[in-house]
Order: structure tokens, then C-alpha cells, then sequence
């Protein structure tokens, strides 16, 4: 096992990480920028290195820097998190190079599912069913109109680089494909250095269902059943649960031993989502992600699984902790991801909380690293917390959300808590009936409303 881990990340999921370490009696070692030098992770982990100014890219995207903190501290392992160096097979292999273990997949593999069009090609050689589309990459000398008539419009052009829902751009028409083409490829060239973009059948009501996996690396993999990640804004998850409201238990039986066979053969190592869309009975690939997702607490209520202590003990050369057989679905669970943010026009509210109540009870859980007199930045993303609810059943999961929403108390900021009050109680999303487009169809119609 580790001595000592450096958590290469900030807010909640620092925290997160470095709960997983003092259960294991593993020393932690936190990084922050100069912004969050009163941030809780630094507080409570055992040593800090402070690694840089306030921008990502001079501090938690310094790998030098994180080198040197490395040094330093003694630290044998990194953990990335998500987003920042998580999904970077370069500072994987650098890490390795200077004699420290990268928490997380081969680098290998994250090179190969951090590239869309090289992960569909492959999830279609291991038997995983994709989205309709073209063979590759769709340039300039291509006839993109012929290749979009053949997949039917609409189609939607995608970033092969592609993450956080940028680089996207729908064409509904043979017109529209060529404006769509160049704007998603200049958008994915300045956002991810890669103008590369591919042509999807758009699919007009899906769900994304997503599967949680899990392998050793040795050739031993599992899975942890799906979360239904349908509930988005500009393709960003706002609310995800588990199981998804339609999928039956024979349906996720035959996905997940897909998927299970699938990361066997390549001797996947670590945590890893297979991302689905899901529509009439049917899935289709879109991609994967190497890592821990945001997400991930929905399938540690219902499996009674810690993944991120899991994913250490399996970084470290230990086994799966059960077999497929003994992976049981217990209940319902639901997240929701609550933001520093307008609950109406989603402007980013940075700045003080002056008051912070997190509920409790029962079956109620909130991963959060703000508290009374914390004041979130302006810098990173704009996530205040993540609420999580257990229950028997999807009614009694609501139940009780209804219950810890209007128990929640974060003032001095705006927050998006009021969405999720009305959510909560929308029939719609009581009786699990939506798809991917339901919440901005939704918001369209309360931004009407307001207007009348
Ligand atoms: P990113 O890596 O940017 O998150 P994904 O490929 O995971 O991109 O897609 C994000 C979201 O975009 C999906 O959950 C879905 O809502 C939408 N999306 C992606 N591909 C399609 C498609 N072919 N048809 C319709 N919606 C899609």
C-alpha cells in the first residue's frame, strides 16, 4: 500500500479523496493555489504544498510543480480527481518516469479513450454498440454532405478531443452541416489544441445511461450497474440517479456483462464509465471516461462500494473487492449537483457564504468542501456541493431529497437549490419520464412563463 498520497485537486473531491486515505491510515498531502489557501482539503489534510497563482494552468495543471510538491513531501502516489491532470496520459507516464504511482488507468488506455474517435473504434472491436456515424475524423476534403446524408439528418458534429460538452454542434440539414463543421472545429481547436471533429446520427429523445466498471488490470473486471444521467444543461449533468428509472434488470444484466468483457480484454485497471445513449430498447457508445466521475456516489449508495478507496487499494496491486455475483443493486439513489450559480440564467455567483446548513438524516449525504465564511473563488468551476439520497425505493428516495432540499440552507451566494425544490416535484421527473433535452425544454418553458 501507499505511505503517503498527493491529492493533485481542490474542493470536493480533494476532500473526498483524502477521506479515503485517513480510512486507510494513508498520509495525505494537499495542493492548492494561492486562492485556496483557507480551503477545507488544505485543513484537513496532513501536509500542503502551495503550488502556484490563482489560474488552473499555473497551479493545478503545473505538473513541475506538482513534481516538486511530490519531492518535497516524500508523497509515493498521486491521485488526480477529475478534470485538471485526471485524464492526462502524459503526466501519467511522467509520474512514473520520476518513480510515483498515478491513481487511475494505464496510461495507455487513457490516451486511447481521451481521443472520441479512436474509443469508438475501439468499443466497437470489443462488441460495445455505438451511435451510427462517420468512419473518422470528417476534413476538409471529405464530402461531409454525402457522409451526412448517409448517417440521416439531423447529425451532430463532435470534438474527438471533446469534453464538458464543448465542440458540439447540431446540423439539421445538408446547409447547416458545413457552418456546423467549421464552428465546431474552431471551437475544438481553441479549446482543446485538436481541430479534429465527427459526424453522430443525432439522437432527438435518448437517455444517457452510463455504466460504472471496475478492473484490476490483470484481466479481472466488474460492473457496478448504470446511473441515468439524463437531467443536463448544454450537455453538463445537473441530476443523475441509479438505477435508471427504465432499464429492467435483465436490460442492465446484458450491458454490464458487456461492458465487463469488454474491460477483461483490454485488462483495464482502475475506475472507468462506459457513457451510453439510450433510446427505444437500444445503447449506443459515446465514450469513456478513465477515471472518477462527479457522479460516482450514486452507485457507492446503491452498492454499498467506496470506489475511491477501491480505486487506491486497486492502484496499490490489490483485487476487486467482490465478484460480479456478489454485486448487489440495493435501492435508489439520487445526486444533485448544486452550483454557485443563478437557479434562472446560471450566471456563475462566486464570492462569501455567510450561512451553510447541510442536511441530515437518514439516507442523506453531502460531499461538500464549503462551510460558513467560505468564499468561493471565481476561478474554478462553480460547484457549492453534491447532495445524495438513498432509499428503499425511487418513491422513498424522493421523498426524502423533497425533504434534505428544504432543509439546506447556503446564503451570500446564489445558488441553483431552488431548481432542484421545483424538480423535485415536477411529474415529469416524479415519475421518471424524460430524456436528455427534457430540462432545457423545461427551463425554456419556466423562462416563458416569467416573461408572460
Ligand atoms: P463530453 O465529453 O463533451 O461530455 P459526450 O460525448 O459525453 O461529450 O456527450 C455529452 C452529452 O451530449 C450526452 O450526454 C448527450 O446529452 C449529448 N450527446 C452526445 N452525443 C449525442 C448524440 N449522438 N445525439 C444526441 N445527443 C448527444
Amino acid at each position: 500500500m501507499f505511505d503517503k498520497i498527493l491529492i493533485a485537486n481542490r474542493g470536493e473531491i480533494a476532500l473526498r479523496v483524502l477521506r479515503a486515505c485517513k480510512e486507510l491510515g494513508i498520509a495525505t498531502v494537499a495542493v492548492h493555489s494561492t486562492a485556496d489557501a483557507d480551503a477545507m482539503h488544505v485543513r484537513l489534510a496532513d501536509e500542503s504544498v502551495c503550488i502556484g497563482p490563482p489560474p488552473s494552468k499555473d497551479s493545478y495543471l503545473n505538473i513541475p510543480s506538482l513534481l516538486a510538491a511530490c519531492e518535497i513531501t516524500g508523497a509515493d502516489a498521486v491521485h488526480p480527481g477529475y478534470g485538471f491532470l485526471s485524464e492526462n496520459a502524459r503526466f501519467a507516464e511522467i509520474l512514473a518516469e520520476h518513480n510515483l504511482h498515478f491513481i487511475g488507468p494505464k496510461a495507455e488506455h487513457i490516451r486511447l479513450m481521451g481521443d472520441k474517435i479512436e474509443a469508438k473504434k475501439t468499443a466497437k472491436k470489443l462488441g460495445i454498440p455505438v451511435v451510427p456515424g462517420s468512419d473518422g475524423a470528417v476534413g476538409p476534403e471529405d464530402d461531409a454532405m454525402a457522409i451526412g446524408e448517409a448517417i440521416g439528418f439531423p447529425v451532430l458534429v463532435k470534438a474527438a478531443a471533446g469534453g464538458g460538452g464543448r465542440g458540439m454542434k447540431v446540423a439539421h440539414t445538408a446547409d447547416e452541416l458545413l457552418m456546423a463543421l467549421s464552428t465546431a472545429s474552431n471551437e475544438a481547436k481553441s479549446a482543446f489544441g485538436d481541430a479534429s471533429v465527427y459526424l453522430e446520427k443525432y439522437l432527438t429523445k435518448p437517455r444517457h445511461i452510463e455504466i460504472q466498471v471496475l478492473g484490476d488490470g490483470r484481466g479481472g473486471a466488474i460492473h457496478l450497474g448504470e446511473r441515468d444521467c439524463s437531467l443536463q444543461r448544454r450537455h453538463q449533468k445537473v441530476w443523475e440517479e441509479g438505477p435508471s428509472p427504465v432499464l429492467s434488470a435483465a436490460a442492465r444484466a446484458k450491458i454490464g456483462a458487456t461492458c465487463a468483457k469488454a474491460m477483461q480484454d483490454m485488462k483495464y485497471l482502475g475506475v472507468g464509465t462506459i457513457e451510453f445513449l439510450y433510446e427505444d430498447g437500444e445503447f449506443y457508445f459515446i465514450e469513456m471516461n478513465t477515471r472518477i466521475q462527479v457522479e460516482h456516489p450514486v452507485t457507492e449508495s446503491i452498492t454499498d462500494i467506496d470506489l475511491v478507496l477501491e480505486q487506491i487499494r486497486i492502484a496499490a496491486g490489490g483485487d476487486l473487492p467482490v465478484t460480479q455475483d456478489e454485486v448487489a443493486i440495493i435501492g435508489h439513489a439520487i445526486e444533485c449537483r448544486i452550483n454557485a450559480e443563478n437557479p434562472e440564467t446560471f450566471r456563475p455567483s462566486p464570492g462569501k457564504i455567510t450561512q451553510f446548513h447541510a442536511p441530515g438524516g437518514l439516507g442523506v449525504r453531502i460531499d461538500s468542501a464549503v462551510y460558513q465564511g467560505y468564499v468561493i473563488p471565481p476561478y474554478y468551476d462553480s460547484l457549492v456541493g453534491k447532495l445524495i439520497v438513498h432509499g428503499k425505493t425511487r418513491g422513498e428516495c424522493l421523498m426524502r431529497l423533497r425533504r434534505a432540499l428544504d432543509e439546506m440552507v447556503v446564503e451570500g451566494i446564489e445558488t441553483t437549490l431552488p431548481l432542484f425544490r421545483a424538480l423535485v416535484r415536477e411529474p415529469g421527473i416524479i415519475d421518471g419520464d424524460y430524456h436528455i433535452h427534457w430540462l432545457e425544454q423545461y427551463l425554456a418553458g419556466q423562462a416563458a412563463k416569467t416573461k408572460a
